[in-house]
């Protein structure tokens, strides 16, 4: 077999490796009662949040991380789902999921270009808990309060309030913006975690939310699905099943989060007509690598979800051990593009750091923009022209080479 072969082989075998769907398990709570494992609540009451119940699982903590995990609430809490806590790996330091959700001591070490509110929130922000940056849509924060906490979060400033931002979002005021603010179509639920309200909450804020004629399009950011699949109730989707057109924008950063538990609950919100789309975040040491964010998206089809956009991890304070390079991210959206199905490939995006908003960054497909073509290569590198006049118009092809179609 030639080499090329079996490196083939070989990425193809990784991939379905990582493509596998998986149980979370019970781990260390094996003893746990079926009905408290799948309630939600009691996922929630008994989240890994302490160095003491991180040691009891996981004996061999790195200095680092047990220093960390020390400091953790004076920066962003620590909070883990027994469900998500599961999909960590014990015994090895650079597992993914632990990359993500593990505080380090390294988040004490800040570049100067490093920011508390990379995205500018904060100064595109007319009543308290709302984000007014884009024309027609905006940003409702909901609570400060996430079902786990990641480590690379960009609104760390304000969520799991450990910097003591004291985030009181005043829904009442929230709505009246709305309200009184005709060019806002498009309203984001996000914190937090919106899906951490009672399903009666939620149906008083979406409510309220679909009785302003102009607000047409409801988005909620969540990344519960993921962190804690027994809050994907029936009861749950009957309630958001009431306010179509409602999208969800999943976050899934590693093909291993894609559990059945994962899959089965996003089937409910597919089931309930619910539009899935995933952002994840591009992390060092995490999904870096071409291969693992390919088995991502392609997993991500399987639950019937769209991968939607791929995040140069924001400037957060602290986050330089766990950012990876603008052009690795373009080197692996070069192994995406053409190399996969269309719907399986995201934009890679930066949010221009200081509240820019949403630049998309893709490789380049142009080569050259002369005056009579544009010189284009594909996904293997093979050029090509498109002929156009230095207007911009479609040039007329010269009769003499091509031949009319017979009409028959
Ligand atoms: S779930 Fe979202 S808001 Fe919550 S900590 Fe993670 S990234 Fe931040």
């Amino acid at each position: 077999m030639s080499s090329a072969n079996s490196d083939s082989d070989h990425h193809l075998n990784q991939l379905l490796k990582l493509k596998e769907f998986q149980p979370s398990g019970r781990g260390t709570w094996a003893d746990v009662a079926e009905a408290d494992w799948e309630d939600w609540r009691w996922q929630l009451k008994n989240r890994v949040s302490s160095l003491e119940g991180l040691q009891s699982r996981i004996p061999d903590l790195t200095p680092q991380e047990i220093e960390g995990a020390r400091l953790a609430d004076t920066k962003l809490a620590m909070a883990i789902t027994p469900h998500f806590f599961n999909l960590i790996d014990g015994n090895d330091p650079d597992c993914p999921i632990r990359r993500q959700m593990l505080p380090s001591v390294q988040e004490t070490e800040t570049a100067p270009w490093e920011m508390g509110d990379p995205c500018g929130e904060d100064s595109h922000s007319p009543v308290p808990g709302l984000v007014h940056r884009y024309p027609d849509r905006v940003l409702f924060l909901v609570t400060d309060r996430c079902a786990a906490y990641c480590r690379y979060c960009t609104r760390s400033r304000l969520v799991s309030n450990a910097l003591g931002y004291d985030f009181r979002p005043n829904f009442k005021e929230q709505i009246e913006y709305i309200r009184r603010t005709p060019a806002v179509r498009d309203v984001l639920l996000s914190g937090g975690d919106a899906l951490l309200l009672s399903d009666s909450k939620l149906r008083q804020l979406l409510t309220e939310l679909r009785s302003i004629p102009h607000v047409e399009f409801i988005r909620i950011g969540s990344r519960i699905p993921i962190f804690l699949p027994q809050r994907i109730t029936p009861e749950l989707c009957a309630v958001l099943k009431e306010f179509h057109p409602l999208f969800i924008s999943v976050h899934a950063n590693h093909p291993r989060e894609l559990t059945t538990e994962v899959r089965d609950g996003l089937a409910r919100l597919a089931d309930a007509g619910i539009p899935l789309g995933n952002q994840s975040v591009l992390l060092k040491g995490v999904n870096d690598d071409a291969v693992v964010m390919k088995a991502l998206v392609q997993k991500l089809l399987m639950c019937r979800v769209r991968p939607l956009y791929i995040y140069q991890c924001d400037l957060i304070n602290g986050s330089a051990h766990l950012r990876t390079s603008v052009r690795r991210g373009l080197e692996i959206m070069e192994q995406l593009r053409g190399h996969t199905t269309g719907y399986a490939v995201p934009q890679y995006v930066i949010d221009a750091p200081g509240g820019g908003g949403k630049v998309p960054v893709n490789p380049n497909y142009v080569l050259s923009h002369n005056a009579d073509r544009v010189v284009i290569r594909n996904f293997e590198g093979k050029v090509f022209e498109y002929p156009e006049a230095p207007d911009g118009t479609p040039l007329h092809s010269p009769p003499d080479t091509i031949e009319e179609p017979e009409l028959v």
